[in-house]
């Protein structure tokens, strides 16, 4: 299995291309708002994208998206309550940057997401883990033991909860009953920072170390 990333725009969000193998289809997981540095690192790998998976609806992970899937000729899957922010990248660019010259259009091509599934695309079976917390509609998403952990779980910490729907108890109510269970030897690639595992944030990170 090939995944890779690049670190886009000025929130530093982590894209990630996975396929099952070189040169064949591929899934991008989020798409920060530059849609050039996505469809970049698909290029650089010689690989087909068939799906965007947004984690959630923040447009450091969304603002790429119309046009990603505009020239990929691809739908992104994102899950129904994160809509408020998937829809409306205008008003987090306000609250983000103040006065800003960057115009998003809509999302054309979506697809749902539904918690507890299983998604075939492109050669990969891709599970679908409703993680709500730092955003209602945030999903985590594990692939043949990979965990692409969004803006739930990082290295050393967890996703702020001060946003507009993000809820502290509901963010360690998922992390407590779904990725906690995860195996140790999970590969953990989070929204912003570097790589890391169930194992070493299991006994390192101070979030999730008084959970059982
Ligand atoms: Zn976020
Ligand atoms: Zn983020």
């Amino acid at each position: 299995m090939l995944v890779d990333s690049d670190t886009l725009w000025l929130a530093s969000t982590n894209t990630y291309v996975v396929a099952a193998e070189p040169g064949g289809p591929c899934v991008i997981v989020d798409a920060p708002p530059d849609p050039d540095g996505v469809l970049g690192l698909v290029e650089r790998h010689g690989l087909a994208p068939v799906a965007l998976l947004l984690t959630h609806g923040h447009v450091d992970h969304t603002g790429g998206a119309p046009d990603v899937c505009q020239r990929a000729g691809i739908a992104a899957y994102v899950h129904p309550d994160d809509d408020f922010l998937t829809f409306d990248p205008a008003t987090q660019l306000r609250a983000l940057l103040g006065a800003s010259t960057l115009s998003i259009r809509a999302l054309e091509r979506v697809e749902r997401l539904t918690g507890g599934t299983l998604l075939q695309v492109g050669g990969l079976d891709i599970e679908v883990i409703h993680t709500p917390g730092h955003t209602p509609g945030h999903c985590c998403f594990l692939v043949e033991g990979r965990l692409f952990s969004g803006d739930h779980l990082f290295a050393g910490s967890i996703g702020r909860t001060d946003l507009p729907g993000g809820d502290l108890p509901t963010l360690i109510e998922s992390m407590r009953t779904k990725i906690l269970p995860l195996a140790d030897d999970t590969a953990v690639y989070p929204g912003h920072g570097p790589t890391t595992t169930m194992r070493v944030e299991r006994r390192t990170n101070p979030f999730l170390r008084d959970l059982r």
